[in-house]
């Protein structure tokens, strides 16, 4: 959090948190008592993070889907980021008069696979550069101040993407006379595993300041930074512990498997992405183990229910080398904390969802989220 509030910037720094990567009651309360605010990615995210203590002015909304509650959520206080030309003009019909923020698709592609790029022309997210006139125009309809610019097209950890980002982002609110915070959203790598790149603010925070000093000289406005981290403020918090409930092989030419009493229900980036996140297993009893080589699969009845898929591609399986194990087993997948509880595939095979547990600074653990009831995940249903 405090490398996150450090981020290079020349004329001040607002930090959101993605709270989508983790949205637990207990950790957007973490987040906004160390200053933070929030990026809501839903009406349900913004009533959610108030209804966990976060003052409303602190919440600013980019949704995919206008929420149906957004009146409501406005009145109260609020931001909102319109991310098509249809929000923006809901929107102003809505608070004719009123200041707005815009998302743009700068035009500029990033992410780690095509499932997590958020920009460029094969992305849906905000509204292609080549309409800023359109934007203009509804927003002059409505009477809008637009004074925030979102152009999130998740980064990484690649110093020139983030420059050039900067820059086109920077020649948008050039030709936006009213703009006077600029967010360049979030997606800073975190290395989970041996090899990956993390994103090193010292690298790309100096030339992005450096941008927005030059845009202060050249057009006479001091650009607020905004920045709205959510993997990088939570993945390496937070590791998935799970039991080695069975042990079985296919034969001499085939493979040894470690079924987890977890899987897709708790961790879906595996199998979605062909992320990968460390696994190690401890040993139950003080026996010496020798290691193996292993596919390790979740609970569910369900082919693509692994965690040991091959880097980047979801549909080939990669071995991984273990400490030998045993049923009974803990299992333990790190690297957890971002997009795992909070984007499982929830209740598939009726497994209910799994409890959460904070371990506090001071070394306690507390639990922040019960596991969930057989009643609870039937509670809706209207039996004939
Ligand atoms: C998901 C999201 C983020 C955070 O992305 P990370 O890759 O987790 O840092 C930031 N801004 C917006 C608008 C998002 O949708």
């Amino acid at each position: 959090m405090a490398r996150a509030k450090a981020f290079p910037n020349a004329f001040g720094l607002t930090v959101r948190y993605a709270m989508k990567a983790l949205p637990t009651a207990a950790v957007i309360q973490i987040m906004d008592r160390a200053g933070i605010h929030i990026d809501a990615s839903s009406g349900f995210e913004a009533a959610r993070a108030i209804r966990a203590g976060v003052a409303p002015e602190k919440i600013q909304i980019t949704a995919q889907e206008l929420p149906v509650n957004l009146q409501e959520l406005v009145a109260q206080g609020v931001l909102f980021n319109a991310c098509s030309l249809h929000q923006l003009d809901q929107y102003g019909q809505t608070f004719p008069g009123s200041e707005i923020s815009v998302r743009m698709n700068p035009g500029l592609g990033s992410g780690h696979s095509n499932r997590t790029n958020v920009g460029g022309p094969s992305a849906s997210f905000g509204i292609w550069h080549e309409h800023l006139e359109e934007v203009q125009a509804t927003a002059a309809r409505h009477n809008l101040q637009i004074t925030g610019l979102h152009t999130h097209i998740g980064s990484g950890s690649d110093p020139d993407t983030w420059v050039h980002c900067a820059n086109l982002s920077l020649g948008l609110a050039a030709r936006m006379p009213d703009v006077i915070r600029l967010s360049l959203g979030g997606g800073y790598k975190v290395a989970r595993v041996e090899g990956e790149k993390a994103t090193d603010f010292d690298v790309i925070g100096p030339p992005v300041r450096a941008a927005f000093e030059a845009f202060a000289d050249a057009h006479g406005r001091k650009l607020h930074l905004e920045v709205e981290p959510g993997t990088f403020l939570v993945a390496n918090a937070g590791a998935l512990i799970a039991d080695a409930a069975d042990v079985v092989d296919t034969g001499e030419t085939g493979y040894r498997f470690i079924k987890l009493n977890a899987g897709m229900t708790e961790i879906l980036r595996p199998s979605l992405y062909g992320a990968q996140h460390p696994i190690v297993v401890v040993p139950r009893d003080d026996s010496s183990r020798g290691t193996a080589r292993y596919l390790v699969v979740g609970h569910c009845c369900e082919s693509g229910d692994v965690l040991t898929p091959a880097p980047g591609n979801p549909e080939e399986l990669a071995p991984r080398m273990l400490c030998e194990t045993r049923i009974g087993d803990a299992v333990v997948i790190e690297g957890a904390g971002a997009y795992c509880s909070s984007m499982p595939s929830k209740n598939y095979n009726s497994f209910p969802e799994c409890a959460e547990v904070l371990l506090e600074s001071g070394g306690a653990f507390r639990q922040i989220r019960k596991r969930q009831s057989l009643d609870q995940l039937l509670e809706n249903e209207i039996a004939g």
